[in-house]
């Protein structure tokens, strides 16, 4: 009897504790119903970003100073939410050098710097894809096809590979629309949203299918076919499609804008890209 009395007393005592533990967890899903109306309403994350911040050793930033025009045109908050995911990034990622490449502080940084910059506007931006980066000298033998890469995403092995030659060219020179690392990125990306429903794979889906669409109307194909904007290789499939059109999106936006502005603002909408005066 003793026994039952306390026992009742406890529960009594406990009952506002339980009581705020099921209303807190009411008002999480409500948060959560909340995020993705707003997310799917107005086509980007409600917050990207949480408060607190890693920093980057002075080394490695002034390797961002130097060598990374996109650092330059961030804000000083959007500067530390950079540096944040970077850092980040190079805690994830087990970076391996084949072919006599030694992995410097300046190769890593510079890898997760592209891949950062990428899925800058997402709220997910880890590349869950990917555990391995794998960096060679120059082109490497890939048995995927029996023949030569410049890089590939190879989903099996979780590994991104790339020739440091042609990542290196690929973010030196700004203009050419070739940008190696951006295109491997885009197809871990585009993968991991084919295959997750967080918000910013759904909307990665949704602006991938407008854009898909618009390419079917005439007056976009006679465009493309006109000035042939974007070289050949996009057209080989999807993937290829989407990974050329971000590294366009990157290297000339201006031109890219001026072209196609729909296709322009969804690849915009679709990397949730508003910084550096994109
Ligand atoms: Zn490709």
């Amino acid at each position: 009897m003793m026994l039952l009395l306390q026992t009742d007393e406890n529960a009594t005592w406990l009952a506002p504790y339980a009581y705020t533990i099921v209303l807190l967890g009411f008002c999480f899903f409500l948060f959560r119903v909340f995020e993705n109306w707003y997310a799917s309403k107005y086509d980007r994350p409600f917050y990207r970003h949480y408060f607190v911040f890693r920093k980057l050793k002075p080394n490695q930033i002034s390797v961002l100073q130097n060598e990374f025009d996109f650092y330059n045109l961030l804000s000083k908050r959007e500067k530390r939410q950079f540096q944040h995911r970077i850092s980040v990034f190079l805690n994830d990622k087990k970076f391996v050098g084949r072919g006599g490449l030694e992995i410097t502080d300046r190769i890593k940084t510079l890898i997760a710097a592209v891949g950062c910059m990428l899925s800058f506007g997402r709220k997910n931006y880890d590349y869950s894809l990917i555990n391995y980066i794998i960096v060679y000298p120059d082109e490497f033998f890939s048995k995927l096809n029996d023949s030569y890469h410049k890089g590939e995403f190879n989903p099996r092995e979780r590994a991104l590979v790339l020739s440091w030659k042609h990542f290196e060219e690929g973010y030196q020179i700004s203009n050419d629309n070739l940008n190696l690392g951006i295109h491997e990125f885009m197809h871990a990306m585009q993968l991991e949203s084919k295959n997750s429903a967080d918000i910013d794979s759904t909307r990665f889906s949704k602006q991938f299918q407008n854009i898909l669409q618009r390419l079917t109307e005439q007056e976009v194909k006679d465009k493309l076919d006109a000035t042939q904007f974007f070289r050949d290789y996009a057209f080989t499939n999807q993937y290829e499609f989407m990974a050329v059109l971000a590294e366009y999106f990157f290297e000339s936006p201006k031109d890219f804008k001026s072209h196609f502005p729909e296709i322009y603002d969804s690849t915009k909408k679709l990397l949730n890209f508003r910084f550096a005066g994109y």
